[in-house]
């Protein structure tokens, strides 16, 4: 069922001539839901952190229900089950397949466990050759750390104050760039900043010198229709992950799609499933995909994330981006109006990612207080991307080389980061609202609770404080390690 939220309150960004807004709140497991405040009282919780991880459609949790009984082993058994199995699990690659107007004859989907695992995967497969990979220091680490550890050379590409990547600078560094593969991987949307790359613009803009291109949708897929085909010859996105869990599917499977070219020789991860043959002196490797994907499959996984693309096709997934596109606009329009608030990135281009910073109150501290005493779940930190938070904060080296040593020395306290608050298409503008009106009661020095920092996690919790978990899931105490920390 659709929520529909009176239009009058978000009259200041929505367009009048549009329809009520709309949130799925329906659509998903756990919302709304009660959590404590430090005061001990329920409250509804807000919850505004879906670019770290989304709730389950309630679809999901349905298809999870209905697929266990018929658990099974996948590819390796003749019983019914494992019949009944293998066709959820190779009917869930169908769905992402046509989910993303993927072409099987010229790539394959693979099933990995994560965005992360798909990104060293494919780096892992580029360290046999001497690309050069271009990327931009805005990027998640998964789409850093691994072509730092496996690509021959990685060149970055010019970014602007917001982080938006210059095109131009793209073009001349690989008009000069040496023969050899090539390859353009940056993200579909940050996770900082919310800003979406033209994918398909750079995507021909690669082919045109020669380079391939690699999305990182982890943030894209939940947002905005993808389709790797693009709209003309040239534009087509060559390799693209993105995670199950952050498009309201958290059972633990992640795809990538890549050119069949890419897989040579034996897989980067090898055991059970990937071989037709093993004799004393000879392996033969099976087909792809199953060639990359060794171990028992996650079927479980990747029946959740079937049935969430497929629910989401049902919803709609224009109607998805268009919501959130208005939604984002009211929250933006509505954070800029808090005291000392600036937000990160560029105002254009953007998905439902917001991360700002409170002048003179630490990130630390904001989020605390937005989670203790006002119910609303954020993040805050430095999301994985640690150069382009730096950059976007404008932390010179002096300054970093300080924090380095501070780190170095287990003391994370007063460490530079933002807040991030991200939506998911079952958020409101009551959500926003929330937010908005209880940043500007921290801005304002409105706090209740008395806040501690610890300086090995550089978190930030009420001096008085005793965390009581059991009393939502019986089998943890307060005693749980995750508590006490
Ligand atoms: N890329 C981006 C842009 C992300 O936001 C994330 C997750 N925060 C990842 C990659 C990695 O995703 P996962 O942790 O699911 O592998």
């Amino acid at each position: 069922m659709v929520v529909e939220i009176d239009v009058a309150d978000a009259s200041r960004a929505a367009d009048a001539s549009r329809a009520p807004l709309h949130g799925w709140m329906d659509e998903v497991v756990g919302v709304p839901r009660e959590a404590p405040l430090l005061d001990g009282a329920p409250y509804r919780f807000v919850s505004l952190d879906n670019a770290a991880t989304t709730p389950p459609l309630k679809a999901v949790q349905q298809a999870v229900l209905d697929f266990l009984p018929w658990y099974a082993s996948v590819h390796r058994g003749a019983g019914y089950k494992s019949r009944v199995a293998t066709a959820a699990y190779e009917d869930a690659r169908a769905v992402v397949t046509s989910f993303l107007g993927v072409d099987r004859g010229r790539q394959e989907v693979i099933f990995v466990k994560s965005a992360t695992e798909g990104l060293n995967k494919v780096a892992r497969s580029l360290a046999a050759t001497d690309a050069t990979v271009y990327t931009t220091i805005m990027e998640h680490h998964a789409n850093l750390l691994p072509w730092q550890a496996h690509a021959a050379r990685v060149r970055f590409i010019e970014v602007d104050g917001d982080g938006v990547v210059d095109e131009e600078d793209l073009e001349q560094q690989l008009r000069a760039a040496a023969p050899g593969p090539k390859l353009l991987a940056i993200a579909g949307a940050y996770n900082v900043t919310g800003y979406a790359p033209p994918i398909h613009r750079l995507a021909a803009l690669a082919h045109r010198h020669g380079a391939e291109i690699l999305v990182d949708a982890a943030q894209l897929v939940p947002h905005r229709i993808v389709d790797v085909r693009g709209g003309a010859p040239g534009e087509e996105i060559d390799y693209l992950v993105f995670s199950a869990h952050k498009v309201y599917a958290p059972f633990g499977v992640g795809v990538l799609v890549a050119p069949r070219h890419a897989f040579h020789g034996a897989p980067d991860v090898v055991g059970g499933g990937v071989v037709d043959l093993v004799t004393p002196d000879e392996v033969v490797w099976t087909d792809l995909p199953d060639r990359e994907e060794a171990g028992s499959p996650n079927a479980v996984g990747a029946v959740a994330l079937a049935m969430a693309l497929r629910r989401l096709e049902q919803i709609g997934r224009a109607a998805v981006e268009e919501y959130e596109a208005t939604l984002t606009a009211y929250a933006v329009d509505r954070l800029l109006a808090v005291p000392g608030l600036t937000l990160l990135g560029p105002r254009r281009e953007r998905v439902g990612v917001l991360s700002f910073v409170l002048a003179n109150v630490p990130h630390g501290y904001v989020a605390a207080v937005l989670g203790y005493e006002h119910g609303i779940g954020v993040r805050n930190g430095c999301f994985c991307a640690h150069r382009g938070m730096l950059h976007l904060l404008g932390v010179d080296l002096g300054a970093t080389r300080n924090i380095q040593e501070r780190i170095r020395g287990h003391d994370k306290s007063r460490v530079p980061g933002a807040v991030r608050a991200s939506l998911g298409l079952y958020n409101t503008v009551a959500d926003i609202d929330a937010l908005a009106d209880a940043l500007m009661r921290v801005a304002t020095g409105e706090v209740q609770g008395i806040y501690l920092e610890d300086a090995r996690t550089g978190e930030y919790m009420p001096a008085d404080w005793t965390p009581d978990y059991g009393a939502v899931l019986p089998w943890l105490s307060s005693r749980s390690p995750s508590a006490a920390r």
